[in-house]
């Protein structure tokens, strides 16, 4: 028996990223699978079906690829147009942020769909590493991040000392040091800057040290481990003291980079407007956590830069892995090939809802929405 996996053409606008690229079609090949390509699908990663034709995938229009695949790849949720294409029984991976949309997974549901979703993975599950997709395209978010700061900022990163004189290393804070904040550090070190980083997880003390960086000491603020070695949400009150703080502290830096997340909440407020009228003319604020649910800084939005009162420039970054869509694609298809070798046994693939990695990660089955393990 064979499986087919289908590479989708992603449908959003300006993601142009795609799932599985040339270079793990082998492994895939390895695992008894034929590959299907939709026409086009990794143009956006200057990767044309010709590429996918060399390694033994096959490009198929689009009515083809739902109709034969097995397993759909796809990068973000489907469209409401791609769904009535797909049919019962078949599986579809993919990044699908099951927590934004309910909707789509009852559609998904409807249809039979086998839906597996990577941004449930488990994190700390040493096995499921390399299907890390949250973290390979956080860790890209991170880089582009600094150097979307560092693009955007009139003077240099580095300390440099010319005939000209000698320019002073840029203050650039990283608010939230999971695995973008930790990126972007380590990006900013590299640029030459003097680095800061705060969260409120205790553990990222060390972290934030271990990169050749400061941690930010915030007096009188909660600290906050939740579930899963992410943070928990803080209360209104812990918040106002956690604003209040910041506020204090953050007119001491050129540039702030803000990557806060708690799962399932709209991101923590952490930069009011109060705040950046405390920052100096010429700095730079990127918000990588800015979104249609808002951001960590009052008024950013996605893809949109502002000049705000005193010259402070907000930057609400949008889908930065995507402007990388080269490298991105490169990871997150060896966390697609990853999974896939999981799931597929003797030629066929197998959701067995026993096993701790799909037991998190399968959303929709046998015609139910099943987030968090429990059919709804
Ligand atoms: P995330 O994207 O959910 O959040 C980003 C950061 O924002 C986190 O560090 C979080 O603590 C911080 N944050 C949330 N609210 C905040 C607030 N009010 N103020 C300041 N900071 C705030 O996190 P992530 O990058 O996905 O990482 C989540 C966890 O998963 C981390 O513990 C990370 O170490 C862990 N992880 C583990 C592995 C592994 O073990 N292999 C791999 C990846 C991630």
């Amino acid at each position: 028996m064979t499986t087919s996996i289908g590479v989708v053409k992603e449908s959003e606008p300006g993601e142009h990223r795609v799932a599985v690229v040339p270079a793990v079609i082998p492994r895939l090949r390895d695992l008894g699978c034929e590959v299907l390509v939709e026409n086009d699908a990794g143009t956006g990663a200057f990767l044309p079906d010709s590429a996918y034709t060399e390694v033994g995938a096959v490009p198929v229009a689009g009515a083809e690829l739902y109709e034969r695949a097995d397993v759909l790849a796809c990068v973000r949720p489907p469209s409401g147009d791609q769904v009535p294409r797909m049919r019962r029984g078949q599986v579809l991976v993919g990044m699908l942020e099951p927590l934004a949309d309910p909707d789509l997974f009852r559609a998904l549901a409807e249809r039979g769909v086998e839906a597996v979703s990577l941004d449930l993975l488990p994190r700390t599950l040493s096995r499921a590493q390399s299907m890390d997709a949250l973290t390979s395209q956080a860790s890209i978010a991170g880089y582009k991040a600094a150097l979307v700061a560092a693009d955007a900022y009139g003077r240099y990163f580095p300390m440099l000392m010319t005939a000209a004189g000698t320019a002073k290393p840029a203050q650039v804070l990283v608010l939230g040091v999971g695995v973008a904040g930790l990126s972007a550090i380590g990006t900013a070190r590299r640029l030459g800057a003097q680095v800061t980083g705060y969260d409120i997880r205790p553990e990222t003390r060390d972290e934030v040290h271990s990169m050749g960086a400061r941690f930010l000491d915030l007096a009188g603020v909660s600290v906050g481990s939740g579930e899963g070695g992410y943070a928990r949400a803080l209360s209104e009150s812990e918040r106002d003291a956690q604003q209040e703080a910041l506020q204090q502290r953050i007119g001491e830096f050129d540039v702030v980079i803000t990557t806060a997340l708690v799962p399932g909440r709209k991101p923590p407020l952490l930069v009011t407007r109060e705040a950046l009228k405390g920052m100096r003319p010429g700095s730079v604020v990127v918000d990588l956590a800015a979104g249609p649910r808002g951001g960590n800084v009052e008024g950013s939005e996605p893809d949109r830069s502002v000049l705000i009162a005193d010259g402070v420039r907000l930057i609400g970054a949008g889908n930065l892995p995507s402007s990388m869509a080269p490298g991105a694609s490169a990871a997150y298809a060896r966390n697609i090939a990853a999974l896939l070798a999981h799931l597929v046994r003797d030629g066929a693939p197998r959701l067995d809802l026993d096993d701790e990695i799909l037991a998190a990660t399968v959303v929709t089955s046998g015609g139910q929405v099943r987030i968090g393990g429990g059919a709804r």
